[in-house]
């Protein structure tokens, strides 16, 4: 491990001015410190936010919920507010990881967790995330867990978070705060899609800071899912996840969230397949239908084109899943 310094501000104006271009913030590590480990990241110096006051979670003026950037997964998932209010985050939060790491890590960190990609962690391999121009180690390689939409040429690496594709699917808000002062982004602006800078996970800027997770005032919580395939019943990352959200008007769908995670760089949404749910009945014609929208131009590589049909089957069984009510 290199040497770095470190520092432990109490404010968060204090955090951002002591931020140089090789610094990282850290506050429950639980990613940071095992690529630090790995020789990925190398920064300069660690600023523990730990000390910040970001830790509250309470309603807005609009009927909202602003969750603090320091509040523990655990914390939000147990939240409630949040189990009553957003079942769909809290079934989310609780798919991800393993008790332990979900004491620690917090609600800004979920967001910044960088991709599993094996050739990512492994710097005898090239890798254009770790290392642009070097090449990517996936594209050729062992792809199971890699990316079926949205990528490029240059990184078919896959965003690993449960928790942003429930945020990602209630329209969350992030709000941050850096030297050139504060910025809200949408969840569906936040993250980023490789391109030609897969080196770039995010749209944050140098020495933003996470400061706040706003949730919308909008009402799922009587019809939402979050179904999660992986290899193992826990501790495993998405192989596909899909966030579903319905909310009816009788027995016809009034309006739909639908977000898929373990398939692109970023949790992926199409705005044309929750439109084409609206006014149908909750059937199987439906949701087929919606999946053919979200899952349309999907390619896979040698070993995950299967992920193709997995996704299609477990966007139509969120969706019924989701009709039949939300599990608490
Ligand atoms: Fe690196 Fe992305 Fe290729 Fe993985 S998929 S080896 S993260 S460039």
């Amino acid at each position: 491990m290199n040497p770095f310094s470190y520092a432990r501000p109490q404010q968060v104006d204090e955090a951002i001015r002591l931020f140089q271009p090789d610094s990282r913030y850290i506050a429950g590590g639980t990613n940071l410190l095992d690529l630090m480990k790995e020789n990925v990241e190398r920064p300069t110096q660690l600023i523990d936010i730990t000390r910040l006051p970001l830790r509250g979670i309470e309603e807005t003026a609009e009927g909202g919920l602003l969750i603090g950037a320091l509040v523990s997964n655990s914390d939000l998932a147990w939240h409630p507010a949040v189990e009553e209010r957003y079942p769909l985050l809290s079934q989310a939060i609780l798919a991800g990881a393993s008790a332990q790491l979900r004491n620690m890590a917090s609600t800004g960190g979920n967001l910044l967790q960088r991709t599993r990609c094996y050739y990512f962690y492994d710097s005898t391999t090239p890798c254009n995330k770790r290392e642009p121009g070097s090449g990517c180690g996936a594209r050729e390689g062992l792809n199971r867990m890699h990316a079926i939409l949205g990528h490029s040429e240059h990184c078919i690496a896959v965003h690993p978070s449960d928790m942003c594709i429930a945020l990602a699917a209630l329209n969350a808000t992030v709000h941050v705060q850096g030297p050139q002062g504060e910025r809200r982004l949408p969840m569906s602006g936040f993250h980023r899609l490789p391109g030609d800078h897969p080196e770039r996970d995010n749209n944050l800027l140098d020495g933003e800071l996470i400061t706040a997770v706003e949730l919308p005032a909008e009402d799922y919580s009587s019809h939402s899912a979050y179904l999660k395939v992986r290899d193992r019943a826990s501790y495993a990352f998405a192989i596909v996840s899909v966030a579903a959200a319905l909310d009816f008007d009788g027995d016809t769908i009034r309006s739909a969230r639908l977000a898929l995670g373990g398939v692109a760089h970023k949790p992926w949404r199409d705005p044309q397949a929750e439109a084409a749910l609206v006014g149908k009945k909750a059937d199987e014609s439906a949701f087929d239908a919606a999946a053919d929208i979200l899952l349309h131009g999907a390619v896979g590589f040698d070993h995950n084109t299967f992920k193709i049909d997995l996704a299609r089957r477990a966007i139509v069984r969120a969706l019924s899943d989701s009709a039949k009510g939300a599990a608490r």
